[in-house]
């Protein structure tokens, strides 16, 4: 490999003497004042000396197999180190449409960056998301690709969800010639990625770019349309009308606490208080009650990411004091590390090892404390991390104003049961084969948080990869573009492959 110049050779040896470069960073005391993205990101000289680091190790690359979407990371680094981003984000694009988000919020160590090898020999690893989200920005701040969809099928797609699976998919149809309509029931298209993560992660302008870029080849978005509810197409209505339809929904049912004085005003689920707090009231849909924050004392309840991006939005719009409660430890807390870091400096506060056990009105009715009670870990449960257990007469009271109940998310159950014929899993995951996403139903495939539950965005969008390619063939096969094998043919009689 050589540098830049392309004239003198890097070794091994030279490439793990390069320090890590830092992406600049606000510092916590500027960015709690605004909703801009904490990382202000490489500039293209320190890119491609951290892209400089690769070891550009031989196959298989494990940096390669702990990304759910397989990106081909050493290519893109390479191309990274010769200063040709364009070339590099060709080369994230080959398995993957959304590196500007992926990069962004992938909790890359434990991925790609948390098997790179440069950790094992000392250093520390490649910062590959930090690389992937530069590229991706790059080359649209520099005119982008020139994307240009093959010639028109004549076959048309529906999609339900404009989130990263429904993004990915319709992109990836789209350029294959297939007209696809993307139906979202917010008044805005993003899903998850404009509402649900907040702008000191992704920002804002990022989202809209990508949407635009898949505007830009004939997507279209229904917005403020909800499937299935009364007075709004059904899924039946959209196989009538389509060739083939995705259900890329995600999880966007709030886990409860079922506790007493759990619906009390001034108790919030998590994305609500989370797009009421990150968006302007005219992305949001109208009658949309928003919370007042500032000096007042918050409490989120739940360590996963959501928890995290709750205290820092809560702190953001101007709480007098923000605290986090787990009922386990940090050591069990499933959100992103990183974040968690974050937030430490942004002046949250952690009540580990404590459980709300109801919530209490004040005189005006509305939330004024909340009952805890201290716990404390015992035997491993069926995950592997130690159970919370009750410590018996541990409890204590906590004054709040706005209590945020960040529990996690399920699939839709209500949405997928209207749907004859469609099989579903335990917890209304929408059952498919995994080789190809399709459903129990003909022409019917679903893809992400729909059917994993909730996950990482980068999961989501494998299993959408896997739906795209499938959908693909299907639509090349009603057109007669292929032979349809006996092989190819599910217990619907639809001719299907992976
Ligand atoms: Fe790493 Fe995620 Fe990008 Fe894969 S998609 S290379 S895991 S940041
Ligand atoms: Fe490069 Fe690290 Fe991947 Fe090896 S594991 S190819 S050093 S990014």
């Amino acid at each position: 490999m050589t540098n830049l110049t392309g004239m003198r050779p890097i070794d091994r040896k030279e490439r793990l003497q390069i320090p890590r470069q830092p992406v600049p960073k606000q510092a916590p005391g500027d960015r709690i004042s605004n909703f801009g993205e904490v990382y202000q990101g490489y500039d293209a000289e320190t890119v491609i000396i951290e892209a400089e680091r690769c070891l550009q190790c031989p196959d298989p690359q494990p940096c390669m197999s702990t990304c759910p979407m397989e990106n081909n990371i050493p290519l893109a680094l390479w191309h990274v180190s010769q200063g040709d981003f364009f070339e590099a984000y060709r080369s994230f694009r080959q398995t993957s449409t959304l590196s500007e988000v992926c990069g962004r919020v992938c909790p890359q160590e434990r991925l790609c960056q948390g098997s790179c090898v440069v950790g094992a020999h000392g250093g520390e690893p490649v910062f590959i998301g930090k690389i992937e989200s530069f590229v991706a920005d790059y080359v649209r701040l520099h005119g982008g690709l020139d994307l240009k969809p093959e010639t028109s099928t004549g076959r048309s797609v529906a999609i339900v969800g404009s989130g990263p699976a429904g993004l990915h998919v319709a992109e990836l149809l789209a350029l294959r010639g297939h007209s696809v309509d993307v139906y979202e029931a917010w008044p805005k298209p993003g899903g998850l990625l404009y509402y649900g993560i907040p702008g000191f992660k992704l920002e804002k302008p990022a989202v809209v770019a990508l949407i635009e870029r898949i505007e830009a080849l004939g997507v279209r978005f229904i917005c403020n349309t909800r499937i299935n509810d009364p007075g709004q197409p059904s899924v039946d209505d959209l196989l009538n009308r389509y060739d083939a339809v995705l259900l890329a929904i995600g999880a966007g049912i709030p886990s409860v606490m079922r506790i007493e004085g759990e619906d009390l005003p001034g108790v919030w689920k998590s994305i609500d208080f989370l797009v009421t707090t990150n968006l302007p009231e005219t992305d949001l849909p109208a009658g949309f009650n928003l919370p007042q924050i500032k000096g007042k004392r918050v409490v989120v309840v739940g360590g996963g990411d959501t928890g995290s991006d709750c205290v820092r939005s809560a702190k953001r719009a101007g709480a007098s004091h923000v605290m986090l409660s787990y009922r386990r430890t940090e050591a069990e807390m499933p959100g992103r590390a990183e974040d968690r870091g974050f937030a430490k400096e942004e002046g949250i506060d952690y009540e580990f090892l404590t459980q709300p056990i109801r919530f209490i009105a004040g005189d005006n009715g509305r939330v004024a404390q909340i009952e805890m009670r201290r716990m404390k870990l015992g035997e491993p449960d069926s995950s592997g991390r130690r159970r919370p257990v009750d410590i018996p007469n541990s409890e204590f009271m906590v004054p709040v104003d706005i209590a945020v109940l960040a529990l996690g998310f399920w699939p839709d159950e209500k949405f997928v049961k209207q749907v004859e014929g469609l099989n579903t899993k335990r917890w209304g995951e929408i059952e498919v084969d995994p080789d190809t996403g399709m459903t129990s139903r003909t022409a019917l495939w679903a893809a992400g948080d729909a059917v994993n539950g909730a996950d990482l965005v980068a999961t989501a969008m494998a299993s959408a990869s896997r739906a795209a390619e499938s959908m693909d063939r299907y639509l090349r096969i009603l057109s007669n573009e292929y032979k349809i094998l006996e092989s190819e043919m599910n217990p619907t009689g639809v001719a299907v492959a992976a």
